[in-house]
């Protein structure tokens, strides 16, 4: 008989980690390496709106021991506000999910295109500086604006550039295509796979999702909130910690890590191990890689 999968792996887990598939800095590769130089055991790979990272993560952390859990960040949007909804152990040749992804991807290159074009009307920027910038076909989103500023010296790091330039009331700023949360939840869960809505709370920028709206998503099958993540407020966990036990859902921690674009580090907040099991056992779409 298989070990239940709660008896299969052991170690910190940490659940959200990006690499150049999207907008981190090192190849999948290299952020398992680092994710386990900092003590994580089992780790998700979870690019923006793409799964391409899956087959190279999956192997390095076999490499060294890890568990895997499949993974991707799904943007989305609630009215004005961004959502970010991960998606854990889904089918990654579902129709519904590739057509939607691929939307999002292409949308995202002309969102990019007219972003850089306001900003080349102030600073010395142009399309092919942030070419220069992207791993080849990596969902392009303001984070490679952000190091193309960085490398015509206009600002230091990524942080100054959505402090500054990036910031949407700098004017500079354009949206992309993204689906309803809904659809995203349904998306991801009609994949077999579990979703569950990343850094829910964040400080200011753009606060929590109305509470019958998150009761809406629940009963399109959200899977969970991933509540220790720097981002979120202190008053905002404690608020999804209540909800979460009202409907019984799966409550995640992790680093968001994007290699050098961003301050956090692998492992920083990590996810109970009953809770990494109660994501797999509710999964049916794709399975963990186990060591
Ligand atoms: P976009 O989806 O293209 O609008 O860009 C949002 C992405 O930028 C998010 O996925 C974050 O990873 C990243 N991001 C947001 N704020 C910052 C920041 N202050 N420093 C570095 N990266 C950031
Ligand atoms: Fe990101
Ligand atoms: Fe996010
Ligand atoms: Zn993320």
């Amino acid at each position: 008989m298989a070990a239940a999968p709660s008896l299969r792996f052991a170690g910190p887990a940490d659940l959200h980690l990006h690499s150049n598939h999207s907008d981190g800095t090192e190849a999948p590769a290299e952020v398992v390496r680092q994710a386990h130089a900092h003590g994580v055991r089992t780790l998700a790979l979870t690019d923006h709106d793409r799964t391409t990272g899956w087959g190279e993560a999956g192997e390095a952390a076999q490499r060294l021991g890890m568990t895997f859990v499949p993974g991707m960040e799904l943007s989305a949007k609630h009215e004005w506000r961004s959502v970010h909804v991960l998606g854990y152990l889904f089918d990654p040749r579902d129709e519904g999910i590739l057509a939607e992804t691929s939307r999002i991807r292409d949308d995202r290159i002309g969102r990019a295109e007219r972003i850089v074009r306001n900003i080349g009307r102030d600073y010395d920027l142009e399309w092919a500086d942030v070419v220069a910038q992207t791993a080849l076909d990596a969902t392009v989103g303001r984070p490679h604006i952000a190091d193309a500023l960085v490398a015509r010296g206009i600002v230091r790091d990524r942080t100054e550039a959505f402090d500054g330039i990036l910031h949407p009331r700098e004017g500079y700023y354009e949206p992309h295509y993204a689906p309803d949360p809904l659809t995203a939840v349904r998306l991801i869960t009609d994949a077999g796979g579990v979703a569950v809505i990343a850094h829910p709370v964040t400080a200011g920028r753009d606060r929590m999702m109305p509470v019958p709206f998150i009761e809406r998503l629940i009963d399109a099958g959200l899977g969970g909130f991933e509540i220790d993540h720097r981002e979120n407020t202190e008053a905002g966990k404690r608020r999804l910690h209540e909800l979460a036990a009202a409907h019984d859902l799966i409550i995640t921690g992790s680093s968001d890590y994007h290699g050098t674009g961003k301050p956090n580090i692998p492992g920083e907040n990590t996810t109970a191990t009953d809770m990494v099991a109660r994501l797999i056992d509710r999964a049916t779409g794709s399975e963990p890689l186990y060591p």
